[in-house]
């Protein structure tokens, strides 16, 4: 009997990472080590395959822990192992694909035996928790956006049991943690039994957990109900990431997306209302077929009338099984990257403007990590804003909550005093 060796490779949203850590706790319980994937027996890859890009990172992960000189075996999971698993197990002998992911803690105990339980390694699961933690609350999604194979790879919505939520949060605060991130794939879609996401938030907030988070959420699921709850919880940090991905009213037509530029905007407009100096981030999706260049320049324009504090900006790329991996007028790479590099230029140029809007404001910030610095130790975190922000790091501690005067911005980084 040997303590088995098993390495990560996430890749992915927060969903995915929230799934890796649960694996990783399984498997640290029946007394494996989490190791670099150079030590590593089995290599675990949660996959991606929101993109084509997402599905080369996911094939390139596998193939790179097939290099490896311990010969590991590579356990595949997530998205792309539930839509494609075939291709996957055809990079290699080594490769086991396990969709499933609650299967994958025993399915690697079938692979290598072990039984004790190793300290040193659930500390290092445990180092992840010290500051801000995801918790998981839905998966899947039945929207089927006709770009989207999300729902094909995760099935339809289901919820985390308010009460095992709750659990998780209380004990995550007596860890100390100081902010969770409610994750999951479309959140808006939250029903546990009648409980919606603004009961699950004011639950959560009754926990006396110092701020809470929400991921992601359809522009439709920012209701009144939503806002209002939010607007009363003092932990909700004032952040909300609302997905766009097109300002153009046809193409958000032919998307699938229920809203147009006009409901959007009018939510942006509800939510600023009722949560004042909230930012917004988005996605934004480029190149969706029959995206013209005056789409796209409508695109731009409206974008800039958002006012978001942030852009993801992802490009089109064909999912088979989906609605729009059959729809003509695809958008050639060349005009696919033009497109996406004038929209990165426009999330530099949103970025820049928030952050020089916030020198001289006083925020909160969670330090998450104590860093060396020419200037000395320097504490780094995350504002309630979702801005990230570095102040003089002397007697401060990670896990720390305290409010900081934004002095400067140098080379695109904020910088902080006590
Ligand atoms: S809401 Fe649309 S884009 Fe989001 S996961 Fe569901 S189908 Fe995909």
């Amino acid at each position: 009997m040997r303590d088995a060796r098993v390495a990560f490779r996430t890749l992915g949203c927060k969903v995915n990472q929230v799934e890796a850590e649960s694996i990783a706790a399984e498997l640290l319980g029946r007394g494996v080590q989490i190791v670099a994937e150079e030590d590593a027996e089995v290599v675990i890859v949660t996959t991606c395959t929101v993109t084509g890009e997402a599905d080369r990172k996911a094939r390139k992960a596998v193939r790179h822990a097939l290099r490896l000189p311990a010969e590991p075996v590579v356990v595949v999971t997530g998205c792309l192992a539930a839509t494609d698993g075939a291709e996957l197990a055809a990079l290699g002998e080594r490769v086991v694909v396990e969709a499933d992911k609650t299967a994958v803690a025993a399915r690697v105990g079938t692979l290598v035996k072990t039984s004790r339980r190793r300290k040193r390694s659930a500390v290092r699961v445990g180092e992840r928790f010290h500051t801000r933690a995801m918790v998981k609350v839905q998966d899947g999604c039945d929207a089927f956006c006709a770009y989207c194979i999300v729902p094909h790879a995760r099935g339809v919505p289901t919820s985390v049991p308010h009460a095992d939520v709750l659990a998780e949060v209380e004990r995550l605060v007596s860890a100390g943690v100081a902010e969770v991130v409610l994750t999951g794939i479309n959140i808006g879609r939250y029903d546990d039994d009648g409980m919606r996401l603004p009961g699950l938030l004011r639950a959560i907030a009754a926990t006396g957990v110092p701020r809470v988070r929400v991921s992601s959420i359809e522009p439709e699921d920012v209701t009144e109900p939503f806002l209002a709850a939010a607007a009363e919880t003092r932990a909700f940090c004032r952040h909300l990431h609302v997905p766009l991905q097109s300002g153009c009213d046809r193409t958000l037509a032919a998307m699938g997306r229920r809203y147009d530029t006009a409901g959007f905007a009018a939510m942006l407009a509800r939510a600023r209302a009722a949560l004042p100096d909230v930012a917004v981030t988005t996605d934004v999706l480029v190149g969706f077929p029959g995206e013209t260049d005056v789409d796209f320049a409508q695109t731009l324009t409206f974008v800039r009338e958002c006012f978001f504090t942030r852009l993801h900006v992802f490009r089109y790329s064909v999912r088979s099984g989906t609605r729009a991996a059959d729809l003509p007028g695809r958008v050639p790479p060349d005009i696919l990257a033009t497109r996406a590099a004038a929209m990165r230029h426009l999330d530099a140029a949103c970025r820049r403007a928030f952050s020089a809007s916030m020198v001289g404001e006083t925020v909160e910030l969670l330090v998450e990590r104590i860093v060396d610095s020419p200037d000395g130790p320097m504490a780094e975190g995350t504002t309630r804003e979702y801005l990230h922000v570095s102040a003089p790091g002397a007697g401060r501690t990670v896990g720390e909550v305290a409010e900081v005067r934004i002095e400067a911005l140098e080379g695109g980084r904020l910088r902080g005093k006590w």
